[in-house]
């Protein structure tokens, strides 16, 4: 007797020409084809989408698929009729025409998958339309789209427990590929409401062939060509914050013979379309894009992803250095942080117009993406277990492989939390790690500032390792921005305990002494 699972695999091999199912498909499927609620976490390129396709397939019956933007549903319409299955969209751009000739398949009892958006499923008489026409099942792509705690809330998400239920409750089939152990308890509270839950797959977000690395930015420009250098003949993507930085960093880079070229929601649309189309099609070339760029795009064989300032979150790193390698192939990663990175993304929680409640959300989103960049074990282990999955040392990673045992810092954090006081919490990061190092700055001694205490109490460390240290407090939430918003340095409650021995602080070791410089950068 064969097993409905059995004929999901003929069906994978018949209709879309795949060998096997991929690791993860075939326990969701099986639990679609029983008749289960599920929400399938699992990550991007995993092949998410087969788990509905496959017993629409195979059951013969109708599937609406409800996902969030209308340009790639019309992909994965083109994408499926491609493969001789009958699919359709009905959304505020298809003509009249389509629509019909949809209703008719619908009606007709030959439409297999109907991908439509929240807002549209819930206009007009449609859920009614389509509960009288037999629907099986609701399938939720980008099931994330339903938390505030993810990172891409849409409020008509939160009606989709309601639409389920209009239905006639039919099963439902929830997707994400984005989903730390929290965004995912919210989506089961919200999709499932009372008494329905949902059985839940968590595929492995591991992607071994990824090497993680982090580093301090000290002088990024030059950090980042270092890094390119022995990678000349390799594509790959370098990420900024901001779309000036992305036009300046890539013409430093070509002026340095890198095949580099910008993309930024800025750009008009025929510059994109050709940057984006060499990157796809050409070798060896460098696309320095903001986080605007790689949606979408499936190029098998970006062998780096570069970070040229801190990803605002974990779960928007995670994507971003989840193009590289697609191939299975080894690929690194180098992600550069700085105090001004971490202060300027909490400044930019603090200033926009949102709820408390997504502002605490947002502000631990951050402050987890900043606890991986000053991590002292594992990266993968530590990205892993946002994720809610357990392993062991990666053995490949910066930390593993240099390995950094925290030392008692507490000393050294005195020096700069009191440097930060007695210039009455005024100065930013560089005017305090000079004075503490002794460095008379004009500005230092304008302001009688070398006669102080403090001045020098640090000759012993150069004002790199001040740097290092003050950025970790920044961290570790000692040292914040004073309320001027110059980028002054204030110190908080936490830094008080530590100033007056109460609590004691851990440090990574000094940095190594920076190498000779190569060359002197343009920038
Ligand atoms: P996701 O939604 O998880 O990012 P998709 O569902 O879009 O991924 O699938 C990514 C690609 O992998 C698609 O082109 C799909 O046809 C293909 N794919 C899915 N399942 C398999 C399989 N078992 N074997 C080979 N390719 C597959
Ligand atoms: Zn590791």
């Amino acid at each position: 007797m064969t097993s409905r699972l059995d004929e999901a695999r003929a069906a994978l091999r018949t209709t879309f020409g795949y060998e096997d199912f991929r690791s993860g498909q075939a326990e969701v499927i099986g639990a679609v084809l029983d008749g289960r609620d599920v929400l399938a976490v699992m990550p991007t390129g995993s092949g998410k989408s087969m788990t509905y396709q496959l017993p629409a397939l195979v059951e013969g019956s109708l599937t609406v698929v409800v996902s969030p933007l209308i340009a790639l549903m019309h992909d994965q319409v083109q994408q499926m009729q491609g493969f001789g299955v009958a699919a359709a969209t009905l959304n505020s751009t298809v003509d009249e025409a389509k629509a019909k000739a949809a209703w008719r398949q619908i009606r007709a009892g030959d439409l297999r998958l109907l991908f439509v958006s929240p807002e549209r499923l819930l206009m007009d008489g449609l859920i009614e339309a389509l509960k009288s026409a037999g629907v099986r099942r609701l399938a939720v792509d980008e099931a994330h789209c339903v938390s505030q705690w993810g990172h891409d809330f849409r409020p008509e998400y939160r009606d989709l427990a309601r639409a389920r239920e209009a239905l006639g409750g039919v099963q439902m089939v929830a997707l994400t590929a984005t989903a730390d152990t929290a965004t995912r308890a919210d989506i089961t509270e919200r999709l499932f409401p009372a008494g329905r839950q949902p059985e839940i797959f968590v595929h492995s977000f591991d992607r071994p062939n990824i090497r993680l690395t982090f580093a301090p930015k000290e002088h990024a420009t030059r950090q980042i060509s270092r890094f390119l250098r022995p990678r000349r003949a390799e594509s790959g993507i370098v990420y900024c914050s901001s779309r000036k930085r992305t036009e300046q960093l890539a013409q430093v880079l070509q002026e340095e013979g890198v095949n580099a070229l910008p993309y930024h929601a800025g750009l008009d649309q025929g510059t994109r379309m050709r940057n984006q189309d060499s990157f796809l099609q050409e070798d060896g070339i460098v696309m320095v894009a903001t986080v605007a760029f790689g949606m979408g795009i499936n190029k098998p064989d970006v062998r780096f992803v570069c970070h040229a300032d801190m990803p605002s979150n974990v779960e928007g790193y995670y994507q971003e250095i989840g193009r590289a390698g697609r191939d299975g192939l080894p690929a690194d990663t180098l992600t550069l942080y700085g105090l001004d990175d971490m202060a300027l993304r909490r400044r930019q929680i603090d200033e926009k117009d949102i709820p408390d409640e997504r502002r605490r959300v947002e502000r631990r989103k951050l402050e987890a993406m900043i606890a991986l960049c000053e991590g002292a074990s594992c990266r993968r282990q530590s990205l892993l277990g946002y994720f809610g999955e357990a392993s062991g040392p990666c053995g490949r990673c910066d930390l593993c492989r240099g390995g950094v045992a925290l030392i008692d810092g507490t000393v050294a954090a005195q020096k700069v939390l009191s440097a930060i006081v007695r210039t009455g919490q005024r100065f930013g990061a560089a005017y305090v790690c000079d004075l503490v190092h002794g460095k008379e700055s004009d500005q230092i001694r304008r302001n009688g500032h070398a006669r102080l205490k403090t001045f020098g109490v640090g000759a012993d460390k150069p004002v790199a390792a001040w740097r290092a240290i003050l950025r970790q407090l920044f961290a570790a939430g000692a040292v914040q921005e004073n309320a001027d918003g110059y980028g002054g340095l204030a110190m908080t409650e936490k830094g008080e305990a530590i100033l007056f021995g109460r609590e004691t602080v851990q440090l990574r070791p000094d940095p190594e002494p920076r190498p000779p410089k190569e060359r002197r950068g343009k920038a």
